[in-house]
């Protein structure tokens, strides 16, 4: 029994750990703290509901006061939880498993693009979505091996309602991802090229998150076309990834602009840029 015990907290650590970060230390400083608030009661469901919550006060503690102060001296900064500047995290689960932690130039030219957009199109806010976490160089946001040393950061495309034409703040994919803008017939279908190849992952978020949104949203070929050229102008952007139909079809000609290569999944669902 202890075995299992023992198995069962390091697999609880090890998930946390790849999913937060930091979740994973909690999880361990909760499990000592509980030793303590086992002796508060007698009945075992009061001690689960102790431990449950001190667990998730320890958590919040951490994510909403002390990380933000320890990442900034070793290099990283939040984005914002709320919209600030025009920019806004499409998913606040981004913010609560301390995935939205970004070097601070690219904080900065992530304000200075949304402002931009929101400028040039009144109303709009642009909509982040994963960065990296706030420790680490060479530490994976998974399942984006490359989010890993505060240089990357995923926008979400930007939308129209369907039924009125208007534009939209919102996204058809909850998480902001898997929610494809397709190749057209006459276009080159980077998706089925990498599945020919043998690359199974390509095209598996599609798969497996939700599409009953798909319908309310069209994709807005003007503010994305231009949300890509304002990040492709910053000196300090180097490379923007978009799928290849989607670079062609709304005319971009950085050659920051580039395609990510099979190993990793498509991207007609959300635009990545990277710092030089
Ligand atoms: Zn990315």
């Amino acid at each position: 029994m202890q075995f299992l015990k023992w198995a069962w907290a390091l697999f609880v650590f090890l998930f946390l750990t790849a999913v937060t970060q930091i979740g994973g230390v909690i999880y361990w400083l909760s499990l000592f703290l509980g030793r303590w608030t086992d002796t508060l009661s007698k009945k075992r469901w009061i001690r689960a509901v102790y431990r449950l919550a001190s667990f998730f006060i320890l958590y919040g503690l951490a994510t909403f006061l002390l990380v933000p102060l320890l990442a900034r001296p070793l290099g990283r900064v939040p984005l914002p939880l709320r919209e600030t500047h025009s920019l806004q995290p499409l998913n606040g689960m981004s913010c609560l498993l301390n995935r939205h932690y970004v070097r601070a130039d690219l904080r900065q030219t992530a304000f200075a693009v949304a402002e931009q957009m929101n400028e040039r199109f009144p109303e709009t806010k642009i909509n982040y979505l994963d960065a990296n976490f706030p420790f680490f160089n060479g530490f994976p946001l998974l399942p984006h091996l490359s989010h890993n040393d505060g240089k990357k950061l995923d926008l979400a495309f930007c939308y129209r309602d369907s039924k009125t034409g208007e534009a939209s703040n919102g996204s058809p994919s909850f998480s902001g991802y898997g929610v494809c803008e397709e190749a057209r017939a006459e276009e080159k279908n980077t998706a089925d090229f990498c599945a020919q190849e043998g690359y199974w992952q390509y095209s598996i978020l599609t798969k497996i998150l939700s599409q009953s949104k798909k319908a309310d949203y069209v994709f807005d070929a003007e503010r994305t076309k231009a949300l890509v050229e304002l990040y492709a102008s910053d000196p300090k952007v180097g490379k923007i990834f978009i799928e290849p139909h989607l670079k062609s079809r709304l005319g971009l000609n950085s050659d920051k602009v580039r395609f990510h290569g099979c190993g990793a999944v498509r991207h007609d669902d959300h635009i990545h840029v990277q710092l030089k």
